[in-house]
């Protein structure tokens, strides 16, 4: 009996000091609601808009601190033309006809992209690197002049740079063209924005929005409501429809408004029709709703390449079911789970569904 009593005098005010650090705690970590949060980062030529809905600020400042660690190395090691990085490495490898190894950070895309440009009927083919630099495609500055003769570029075509020259061998990769040249530029963003939002999440930031000029994945809601979004205006005249996206959502725009070359009064596009060797005419902007970002941004760009008359063709074969297209002239069209979600500023003057 008395032991016991000794030991609830032990224990109480033991007790009752923690119940005060408890508490103490618990005041902190909720001080603030939760809010939105945003930060800003320099990447791939855009501003990368991170938003996040959270009460926890210093987690979203140390997430987005590893993020950007993580796009610089993606900057280094997937860009096809800048430094010294494990792309410009293996293109070089390719254009020496050696066979080389390459990292597994880069691997993967390599691996996936040859499987979608395979899919996407080889429209969106990262093969054509050596054409795209032809363009001027291949700096930061935009080339002025004339635009590159129908000899220089047939005689880049005549050798039909493929995905499928390549020979991937564990992490081994070769090819048997010399004249392919790897490019990821139509896909290695989505890829980033994708593996952001998880990067955010193993943070414990599992409410948020990456958002590179209009290209973007989402994880969660801004609170009680989706996270809304603005797809941008292919004429650049501000937004043409808005959209609230869904937990694991990614959104890609690919359009010829975004960088091109003009001779003439006449528009170049940086999108090229790996069939022609020319740039994209026809379409305006495509638009791919997926959870995959790497297959949304491929099929992006194999969708401006597709234009009306192939896009039902080409969203088949990639398994696409939410698709937005706008042509030169304005017309929109739609598969029927786009049109659910979609919310124009203006009434589009002629909309087409079309069911791939
Ligand atoms: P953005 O980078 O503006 O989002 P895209 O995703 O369409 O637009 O990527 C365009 C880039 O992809 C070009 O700058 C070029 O490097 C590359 N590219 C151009 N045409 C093709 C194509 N048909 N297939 C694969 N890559 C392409
Ligand atoms: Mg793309």
């Amino acid at each position: 009996m008395i032991a016991d009593l000794n030991y609830s005098n032990l224990v109480n005010p033991l007790l009752r000091y923690l119940h005060v650090l408890l508490l103490i705690t618990v005041a902190v970590g909720c001080s603030s609601p939760p809010t939105v949060h945003t930060q800003e980062l320099y990447v791939f030529g855009t501003l990368v808009s991170i938003s996040a809905y959270t009460s926890d600020k210093v987690a979203f400042e140390e997430a987005v601190d590893a993020v950007d660690a993580s796009f610089q190395r993606m900057h280094r090691d997937w860009h096809a033309w800048k430094g010294e990085g494990e792309l410009v490495q293996l293109n070089r490898a390719i254009a020496a006809g050696d066979t080389r190894v390459v990292d597994p950070f880069l691997l993967p895309l390599i691996e996936q992209a040859k499987m979608l440009s395979g899919k996407s009927m080889g429209l969106f083919n990262p093969a054509i690197g050596r054409l795209i630099a032809l363009w001027g495609f291949h700096s930061d500055e935009l080339q002025v002049g004339t635009p590159p003769s129908r000899d220089e570029i047939e005689a880049l075509l005549q050798y039909g740079p493929e995905m499928t020259d390549l020979v991937i061998d564990g992490g081994q990769v070769s090819s048997h063209n010399r004249q392919v040249s790897i490019d990821l530029g139509a896909y290695a963003k989505g890829v980033a924005l994708e593996l952001a939002i998880k990067q955010l999440a193993a943070h414990g930031i599992t409410h948020a929005i990456v958002n590179a000029g209009g290209d973007l994945c989402v994880a969660g809601r801004r609170g009680e409501r989706p996270w809304r979004i603005g797809i941008r205006h292919p004429q650049g005249r501000g937004v043409i429809a808005g959209m609230e996206v869904e937990d694991g959502e990614c959104l890609l725009t690919s359009g010829n408004y975004e960088r091109y070359r003009e001779y003439q009064q006449v528009r170049y596009a940086h999108i090229i029709d790996p069939r022609s060797g020319y740039p994209v005419e026809h379409i305006a902007s495509a638009t791919v709703v997926a959870r995959d970002g790497g297959l949304a941004d491929a099929a992006a760009t194999a969708l401006s390449v597709a234009g009306p008359s192939q896009w039902l063709e080409v969203s088949r074969n990639m398994g696409l079911k939410q698709v937005m297209l706008v042509d030169e002239k304005g017309r929109i069209y739609l598969t029927p789970e786009m049109e659910q979600r979609v919310m124009f500023q203006e009434k589009p003057d002629e909309i087409i569904i079309g069911r791939p």
